[in-house]
Parts: C-alpha cells; sequence; structure tokens
C-alpha cells in the first residue's frame, strides 16, 4: 500500500473515511530521474517515493529547489491565510524526501497572500510517524466520525447505512457529539427512543423547532419515508440558479442557469453577456436556488433597479419537510429523490478542476464542469418539483 498527504489528511479528519478511500487507492512510481535531481535543476511536481515500515509513502510537492545543503520543499496553497495544518503537512513531505535519501534544506508554503518558511518541521516528524503507524494497523473498519466534514463525503450513504443498523442518534442532521451526550443523559440513546421521546422535554431543552424536528428525524429514518411538516406555499414558475464559487480565489467562476429545460452558462471572464442576459428578463423574475449567495451575487451585479424575485429551495424544504438523510445538500437530497448525477466530482474537487482548467483551457475538464453545474441545476429542479407535488394539499 502507498500512503500520500492526502490520505493522512483524510484519517486525521475522519478514519473511517481513510479506511474506505483506500480500498480504491492506486499504486504510484517516482516520475524523477537521479540524473535530473542531481544536476539540480528546480523540478515541478515530483513524485517522491520511500519505504516505511514495509509500506510506500508519496511525496508530490509542487515544486523543489536545489540549495546548496540540500532541497527547498515548495507547497502551493490558494488560501487566503496561512494554515496551521500546513505545519503537518510540511513534516510529511520532509520526512517522504529524507527517507528517500535526499536531503531537505527547508520546506515553504506560498500562496498569493502569503509566504511562510518552516522552521520545526523536524519537531512534528516523530508525530507524522506516529500518525502513519495507526493508519498501517488500521484494520476494522472504524466508527464513522460524523461531523460538518461529512458533507462532501463520497461514503455518506455507506455511513448512513451503518448507524441505521445500530439505530445511532448520530444519523439525525443536528445531532453532533454535544447534542448526543445530552440526549444519552435524558436516556435516550437510539432512534426508536427518540422517535418515542416526550416532545414537550425536547422542546423545553432544545427549542421548539428542534426538539419537534429531532423526533420526526427519528420517525422517518425508522420509516424510511419523508415527513411533510407542513405543505409548501405553491412555487411559481422560474430560472434555477447555480454559482460555483472558488472560496481562496474569492472568485465565482460559472454561473449556470436552468430556464425551462434549457441549460445556459457564463463562465467569469463572460460577465458582460451574463449581465446583458439579466437585463433581458422580465422584471420581477422568479429566481431558484439552493442554498447559497445566489441573490447576493446577482443582485451585486444588476443593482436594484432590476426586481428580481429569490426563493431558497433549502430552506423552504427543510421548514416543510424531514428527509431520512444525514446531511441535506442538494447531492444527497436528490439522490435520495432518485436524481441520477452524471459526475461523481465533489464540491472540492470541481475546485480542483477549475484550476486545472483556468492551467490549461483543456475542452475536456470545462465539459465536466459544466455537466457538474447543470447537474446542479437539474437536481434543484427534482426537489423543486417534489416539493410543488405536496404544494396541492396547502
Ligand atoms: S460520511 Fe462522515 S463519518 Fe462517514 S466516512 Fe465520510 S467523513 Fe467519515
Amino acid at each position: 500500500m502507498t500512503i500520500s498527504y492526502e490520505d493522512m489528511e483524510n484519517f486525521l479528519v475522519c478514519p473511517r473515511r481513510y479506511y474506505l478511500s483506500k480500498k480504491i487507492s492506486k499504486e504510484v512510481s517516482p516520475n524523477f530521474s537521479e540524473e535530473l535531481m542531481e544536476a539540480g535543476f528546480p523540478l515541478e511536481n515530483p513524485v517522491i517515493v520511500c519505504e516505511f515500515e514495509g509500506h510506500g509513502l508519496v511525496s508530490n510537492p509542487d515544486l523543489v529547489v536545489k540549495e546548496r545543503d540540500g532541497w527547498r520543499i515548495i507547497l502551493r496553497k490558494n488560501a487566503k491565510r496561512f494554515k496551521d495544518k500546513y505545519i503537518l503537512e510540511s513534516a510529511y513531505h520532509a520526512l517522504v524526501f529524507s527517507k528517500a535519501g535526499l536531503k531537505v534544506s527547508g520546506v515553504e508554503i506560498v500562496s498569493d497572500s502569503f509566504s511562510r518558511k518552516m522552521e520545526n518541521w523536524k519537531n512534528l516528524i516523530p508525530i507524522v510517524e506516529d500518525v502513519l503507524r495507526e493508519m498501517l494497523t488500521l484494520d476494522d473498519d472504524p466508527h464513522p466520525r460524523v461531523g460538518k466534514h461529512c458533507r462532501y463525503c463520497d461514503f455518506l450513504e455507506d455511513c448512513e447505512g451503518k448507524l441505521l443498523e445500530e439505530k445511532s442518534l448520530l444519523l439525525v442532521n443536528g445531532i453532533g457529539e454535544e447534542t448526543y451526550r445530552v440526549l444519552y443523559g435524558m436516556g435516550i440513546e437510539t432512534l426508536e427512543d427518540l422517535a418515542g421521546a416526550d416532545q414537550r422535554i425536547l422542546e423545553k431543552v432544545f427549542g421548539k423547532e428542534k426538539g419537534k424536528r429531532f423526533i420526526m428525524a427519528a420517525r422517518a429514518f425508522l420509516e424510511n419515508r419523508v415527513i411533510m411538516i407542513t405543505p409548501p406555499e405553491d412555487l411559481p414558475e422560474g430560472t434555477i440558479v447555480d454559482i460555483e464559487y472558488h472560496p481562496a480565489e474569492e472568485s465565482d467562476f460559472l454561473y449556470g442557469f436552468l430556464i425551462g429545460d434549457e441549460y445556459r452558462y457564463f463562465l467569469e471572464e463572460d460577465q458582460g453577456d451574463l449581465i446583458a442576459f439579466l437585463n433581458s428578463l422580465d422584471d420581477e423574475s422568479v429566481f431558484y436556488h439552493y442554498h447559497g449567495p445566489e441573490k447576493r451575487k446577482l443582485i451585486s451585479l444588476i443593482g436594484r433597479n432590476k426586481r428580481m424575485n429569490f426563493l431558497d429551495v433549502f430552506s423552504i424544504l427543510r421548514n416543510h419537510f424531514v428527509f431520512p438523510v444525514m446531511s441535506y445538500s442538494l447531492k444527497r437530497i436528490a439522490k435520495y429523490l432518485g436524481y441520477d448525477w452524471r459526475t461523481s466530482l465533489n464540491g472540492y474537487e470541481i475546485l480542483r478542476l477549475y484550476e486545472k482548467w483556468k492551467k490549461t483551457r483543456n475542452e475536456e475538464l470545462l465539459k465536466q464542469m459544466l455537466l457538474y453545474n447543470e447537474d446542479d441545476v437539474r437536481a434543484t429542479k427534482l426537489v423543486l418539483d417534489f416539493m410543488r407535488s405536496y404544494s396541492s394539499f396547502s
């Protein structure tokens, strides 16, 4: 087995995510030549492999530069601010280089906004080694470590299945470790306990909305069905919008619209066309979006002279329905309703894809980005249609 830094990061966030992803990890080989390294040229993206306790470790930094006293490893980031986790990452890469027989003169983290030379990576090597040993001895399927990080995880449904077997309270959206402990203290240990709990007591402890919702969610899971809280209002026809945003670059790189059944998109560089398109729409046009800042962004593009109405599908859904799912992300909800996603990309991967496309302008990468965005607006439409089928009850 070969371990990369991404594997280690996965393990630290959730050991189960690492455990499940390592089953599909691929073997890698070094891509540098001894001669090239000897010649001392700076190298972009070298793949360095070393052996660690009978297994492989791989390091693939952005750049290495030969200095008098060894190799300087440079890791490029898109983030605006330095993050503490980069310290451990530096130590990981330095460990792989050292074990591969390449002396390390320093590690540097650089972005457009900061540059930091890592001083203490050597002190962290024993910690990295301990984490790696834990990873290598992980034989049994670990328990899900539920948290916000689950939202974009590829194994969400797998974990739902596992937690459902245990009738675990952690399935319920809004029950984190703290709430779990409080419920446990109240003698509520399983979904069955929660489904049968005294609503007045839960409302007193957690507030009216949460208390009621927890009980409904437990029932939704046990009966494997969607529970309607109240019927939604009539939902008028409108345009569905989804904007892909790159947080580190603070840029909206792709705007997607679904008008009737027609998908239209605008790239960041087509802002003039986008504004013309928005201005061509009728006054009082209705826009639907799933969570996100689409309303603020479109208003900031065309100003308040044109009246547009925005409806958040996510908020309407949460106010009127309880689903037997751990996350109300569009991906999970639409999948529950039967949407067949054409790409397996997640929210993190689309950013990496965009970064690659920006550098290469590769048509295939653009196609994948568009497919991802089009799926988002079409999936939002499916959720909207699902709610419309209930609004006649109102
Ligand atoms: S869904 Fe959450 S708990 Fe499950 S593997 Fe992914 S990150 Fe871990």
